[in-house]
């Protein structure tokens, strides 16, 4: 159930409870992908880096370890013990973007596994059943995500197609939560608005998916090529039409500038692999925008990648340290680089709420994106 807290234009504080606890909104989500965040980090440095949300992702699991096999041992949050929400994504995202060979019909997507070639078949019903197994905190629904740009008349089918799909999610949803074997028989499920860059399919989409009363509502589909203009104006006309009493997540975003902006826009929830990623390649974010650890500069640097940050890799040790670790290829390097952007997307949405608590998020947001300065 999602709370309200604060609304000042369109920027939201809210509270999202959930079966496994509430969340506070602006969130970020930590992407574990295959149950864990890449990087060596454990549940343990979650809780330690301000983590609310994990992410994983339903494609990636099916595969391996298979969720049937998760489900055998007690669920996601038994198996990677874990005991704050999880969100798994779809599948669809990856069926579209990492599957070879699909066919997009009626009843679901006809793709080969990226691991061992396997053709595998997964529709809406597939996608319900395999997150139920999972028995996340919240489900995604099936969709298409639709490469960009695409023809209109592509989109515009795609996106009906994506509706009745999210009707077939429900019903399976609301069947699985009734079986007495159901892990998480609260399991809650978020509908997903597409429609490329057209912002009338969008909307229309937005407000019928409105009516089927979901537990939250994503923006899909974006952040895949199109410019930040786009994607704000996007999201300017979508979010006045998702239901207001809900959470909206946009998916797959982003920098620290796009996560200001989408929240002066009205969105409350964010995942994206890039601050795991960008840490795993020594690229490190700082009160001062992105840096480097490669760059010669820091090889007698004594100073932390932040100075003032409370993550474990700024409170003990030295970007010199941190960058010969890299030199070195040791894997502690990663850790602590991942360790780092993590704690800093989750301190910033703590300092967004705050900001928002205080009444002074304006001045945060324009604050925070001249001190980036186009680095971040
Ligand atoms: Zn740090």
């Amino acid at each position: 159930m999602y709370k309200l807290l604060k609304k000042t234009g369109k920027v939201r504080r809210g509270e999202f409870v959930t079966p496994h606890g509430a969340i506070q909104t602006p969130v970020f989500m930590n992407v574990g992908t295959l149950a864990a965040i890449k990087g060596a980090v454990s549940t343990m440095d979650l809780k330690e880096i301000k983590c609310q949300v994990e992410l994983s992702n339903t494609y990636h699991l099916s595969l391996r370890p298979g969720d049937k096999v998760v489900r055998e041992l007690g669920g996601l949050h038994k198996f990677m013990n874990w005991d704050r929400p999880i969100l798994t994504d779809s599948g669809g995202f990856q069926v579209f973007s990492l599957s070879s060979i699909r066919k997009i019909k009626e009843e679901g997507v006809y793709f080969s596994s990226h691991i061992d070639g396997r053709k595998i078949f997964m529709g809406p019903e597939e996608s319900m059943q395999i997150q139920s197994n999972l028995a996340s905190t919240i489900a995604m629904a099936f969709d298409e995500c639709i490469p960009n740009p695409s023809p209109r008349d592509y989109v515009e089918a795609s996106v009906a197609r994506t509706t009745r799909w999210l009707e077939r999610c429900k019903i399976e949803m609301d069947r699985l939560n009734s079986l007495d074997h159901t892990i998480n028989k609260k399991q809650m499920l978020f509908g997903i608005n597409q429609g490329g860059i057209y912002e009338d399919i969008r909307i229309e989409h937005a407000k019928t998916i409105s009516k089927f009363n979901l537990d939250g509502y994503a923006i899909g589909g974006l952040a895949v090529g199109e410019t930040h203009e786009e994607m704000y104006r996007i999201i300017d006309s979508v979010t006045p039409h998702l239901p207001q009493d809900k959470p909206i997540y946009l998916m797959g975003v982003g920098l620290p500038s796009n996560i200001l902006e989408a929240v002066a826009r009205g969105v409350d929830f964010f995942d994206c692999v890039l601050p795991a990623r960008n840490g795993r390649h020594g690229h490190v974010f700082t009160k001062y925008g992105k840096i480097n650890l490669f760059n010669a500069k820091f090889q007698l640097d004594s100073s932390p990648i932040d100075e003032g940050c409370q993550c474990p890799a700024c409170r003990n040790y030295s970007r010199a340290y941190i960058r010969h670790l890299f030199k070195a290829k040791e894997m502690l390097a990663m850790r602590l680089c991942v360790l780092h952007n993590l704690y800093f997307y989750n301190k910033l949405m703590e300092d967004i709420r705050n900001a928002i608590d205080g009444d002074y998020f304006d001045e945060f947001k324009s604050e925070k994106l001249s001190m980036w300065d186009g680095r971040a």
